[in-house]
């Protein structure tokens, strides 16, 4: 069930293990939800949970939002963040994204191969993201620490007197996630496996400790083993499933803008975090996105919300993009508090969860499909899922 970077990387390494595999999902095509307008960066080697200061800006932005969930998620984060567990975190992230890196190679879909730019305008920042990527540098991820200059050398277009400098990851990636998942579709298609496209789950329904079927607009599936991988899905879903799935949208802008200028344009996937706006050029285009809002489940937005994404665009690269020609779109980051994903069984025996991806989908759906598809089949995950399994109450 779902058919975004989890379900379609599910499908595809159960389709390779031989199962006879249905995807269901409500939209018409593939990756339409999260997965259709991210960044599509492979943050690997900036997989720290999201930090205080991120989630701490956002939840005051909604600070009157009444909203029980809301608050049982905040609180749940909060408390990660002052109870000790950030070690266990980051290292859970830190095993799942090394992993699906790995995998990502096997797979050899199309990605930008030429590194990720971290892009600071402080030295202050700048410097305390060297300290910390520290930590990343001592687990084997390649991060550079460079000047203004030595960012215009790889970026001749910027425009060097807004930056103190960035930390620039050679091994990171970028792509476009929704292509990468129409094209494991079709692979997963050559398998063998049904696309049930249009086709909402309306409700599941157990017998006992097992679910029998799912029934769906378009009629009932049956099935020996079912995978949620529903990213944010609605709260009457959610209740049946007999286990508490901590996932919260967290909602983001995308906007994808036609190059006017190449010359001026990006040539690496880059993140401001001093603006929190990333880019990445995706086959002839900018996508640019920014926000993190906890808006409950609505997906609107307005022109003023793409106004930051565009001014750091405008900043670093004048004149690269034509704004008037901007596809945009909001959407939602399924989050758990902790902002890694859960996996495995919760109340019933056979409803596997791929839930959370959070942030960081594309770089961890490889790890996580390959591990729910292990777990279907009986196998243990090649990596340890400590601090990455769905409770089971
Ligand atoms: C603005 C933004 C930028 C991002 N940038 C990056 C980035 O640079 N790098 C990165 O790694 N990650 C990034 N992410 C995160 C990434 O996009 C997500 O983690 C990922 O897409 C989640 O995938 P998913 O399969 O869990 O969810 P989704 O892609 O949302 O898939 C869930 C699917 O379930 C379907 N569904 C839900 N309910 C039902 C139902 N009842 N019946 C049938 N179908 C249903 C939906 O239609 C959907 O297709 C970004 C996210 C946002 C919002």
């Amino acid at each position: 069930m779902g058919a975004g970077l989890a379900g379609v990387t599910t499908a595809w390494y159960l389709a390779k293990d031989g199962h006879e595999v249905v995807v269901i999902d409500r939209e018409p095509e593939v990756a339409a939800a999260a997965s259709y307008a991210n960044t599509g960066i492979i943050a690997a080697s900036r997989a720290f949970p999201w930090s205080g200061g991120e989630v701490g800006r956002a939840l005051r932005r909604s600070a009157l939002r009444l909203d029980p969930e809301f608050w049982l998620w905040g609180t749940q984060h909060i408390l990660l963040r002052t109870g000790g567990s950030y070690r266990r975190v980051f290292d859970a992230k830190v095993r799942l994204v090394r992993y699906s890196q790995q995998l990502m190679q096997e797979i050899e879909l199309n990605t930008l191969r030429n590194g990720v730019l971290y892009l600071y305008r402080e030295a202050a920042a700048l410097e305390e993201a060297w300290q910390r990527a520290g930590a990343m540098r001592a687990l084997g991820f390649e991060l550079e620490r460079l000047d203004a200059v030595g960012v215009r050398a790889l970026e001749p277009g910027i425009d060097p007197a807004r930056l103190a400098g960035a930390l620039y990851a050679p091994g990171d990636q970028a792509g476009d996630a929704a292509l990468f998942c129409r094209e494991l579709a079709a692979r997963c298609r050559a398998l063998g496996v049904n696309f049930y496209l249009e086709n909402e789950v309306l409700s599941i329904e157990p017998l006992d400790t097992r679910i029998r079927e799912v029934v769906t607009r378009k009629g009932r599936v049956r099935g020996e083993a079912f995978v949620c991988a529903l990213g944010v899905m609605e709260r009457k879903l959610r209740e049946q499933l007999g286990t508490h799935v901590p996932v919260y949208p967290v909602k983001g802008f995308s906007a994808t803008l036609p190059l006017v200028r190449a010359d001026a344009a990006p040539q690496h996937a880059m993140i401001d975090e001093s603006r929190r706006v990333a880019l990445a050029p995706l086959g002839g285009e900018l996508r640019v996105t920014g926000g993190a809002e906890f808006a409950g489940y609505e997906k609107s937005h307005e022109p003023q919300d793409f106004a930051p994404l565009y001014d750091t665009v405008k900043q670093l690269f004048p004149g690269a993009v034509d704004y008037a020609r901007a596809r945009v779109r909001a959407c939602q980051r399924p989050m758990t508090p902790e902002t890694t994903p859960r996996f495995g069984t919760g109340k019933y025996q056979n409803l596997w969860f791929n839930i959370g991806l959070g942030h960081m989908g594309f770089a961890m759906a490889a790890g996580a499909g390959r591990i729910t598809a292990d777990l279907v089949s009986g196998r243990t995950p090649a990596i340890n899922l400590e601090g990455l399994r769905i409770r089971r109450h």
